[in-house]
């Protein structure tokens, strides 16, 4: 899993900070995470093509999380796309899809398929479930929890070589879950595998308050991403307008017993964020700032030895 911020600003972009934009790689495919105004511009001067975005999802219907999506699909259009795209949002998504697709003198050259979603639907894939939390903005917004499916369990090398198992395609049969035959003796997968490891999980809030329902949902994530709008003088602010200090935001992570947590939707008041670093760092250390353009691997590898996962 790969995470690519495009943008990490919060209302209106700023020379630093575009409005908001995440992209999760998982393989070949992209599935981006609200899509401010220049998200499709973002992409080109990332890691990440958004010709592979397979799914789009949109947390609110405020302009700084939807209105890159004209331009993104036109982009994508003018490129050549076939490929079926879907969008899943708040209610009025699918109204508001309409109003994008019959905007000015376009035609998509591929099919956008738009569906409302609310809080406790479940969006599955092969390769991964995105669940959906309600969480508490000034109008309807989503959270989002991205797990996953689970992975085969780690390959006993000397389990193996005791088995008389030769190193080579035979391995990549049992990891691949085949039985396989040595000298007439059958191995199992099961005996060289361990049990089967998680998947990863990545959890993005959206515009919100501190939400314990998004809190609950996002238990153990190897990542999340919190909106962190302000620091914790504005709190009152923060409460009015639907959004979350950095201070609330760490201990949301604290609670939640997360691995990593990234701030982003950062107001374009604070030119340098080390405000919000520090008063998060002090309840929660594994907290960094996201910065356009920023991009990490969460490593199924150095998950191994989670513990305290309930999920
Ligand atoms: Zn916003
Ligand atoms: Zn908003």
């Amino acid at each position: 899993m790969r995470v690519v911020f495009l943008g990490t600003g919060g209302s209106l972009p700023s020379p630093k900070r575009n409005v908001t934009a995440v992209a999760v790689q998982l393989g070949s495919d992209v599935i981006l995470f609200d899509c401010g105004e220049g998200t499709q511009r973002q992409f080109m001067f990332s890691s990440a093509s958004f010709m592979k975005v397979s799914a789009i999802f949109i947390s609110h219907l405020h302009g700084d999380h939807f209105l890159g999506l004209p331009a993104l699909i036109q982009s994508m259009s003018f490129n050549g796309r076939e490929k079926q795209l879907r969008v899943f949002g708040p209610p009025g998504m699918s109204s508001t899809m309409r109003s994008i697709l019959g905007l000015g003198y376009f035609t998509s050259g591929f099919e956008v398929v738009t569906s409302d979603l609310e809080d406790g639907d479940v969006v599955r894939e092969a390769e991964y479930a995105v669940k959906v939390v309600a969480v508490e903005h000034t109008v309807p917004s989503l959270g989002f929890v991205l797990e996953g499916t689970s992975r085969p369990g780690r390959f006993n090398l000397e389990k193996a070589k005791e088995l008389g198992v030769p190193s080579g395609p035979l391995f990549g049969a049992l990891q691949e879950g085949r039985t396989i035959e040595i000298d007439g003796r059958m191995i199992s997968p099961s005996m060289v595998l361990g049990p089967p490891r998680r998947g990863l999980k990545f959890a993005i809030s959206g515009d919100t308050r501190p939400s314990q329902r998004f809190e609950e949902a996002a238990h153990c994530s190897d990542v999340l991403v919190h909106e962190s709008t302000v620091t914790s003088d504005l709190i009152v602010d923060a409460r009015e307008y639907g959004h979350t200090t950095a201070r609330q935001a760490a201990e949301l992570a604290r609670n939640a017993k997360v691995r990593s947590l990234y701030l982003y939707h950062i107001s374009s008041r604070y030119d340098d964020p080390q405000p919000l670093l520090d008063e998060a760092r002090a309840v929660f250390p594994a907290t960094y700032v996201a910065e356009d353009l920023m991009s990490f691997d969460v490593n199924g590898a150095d998950i191994e030895d989670t513990e305290g996962r309930s999920e």
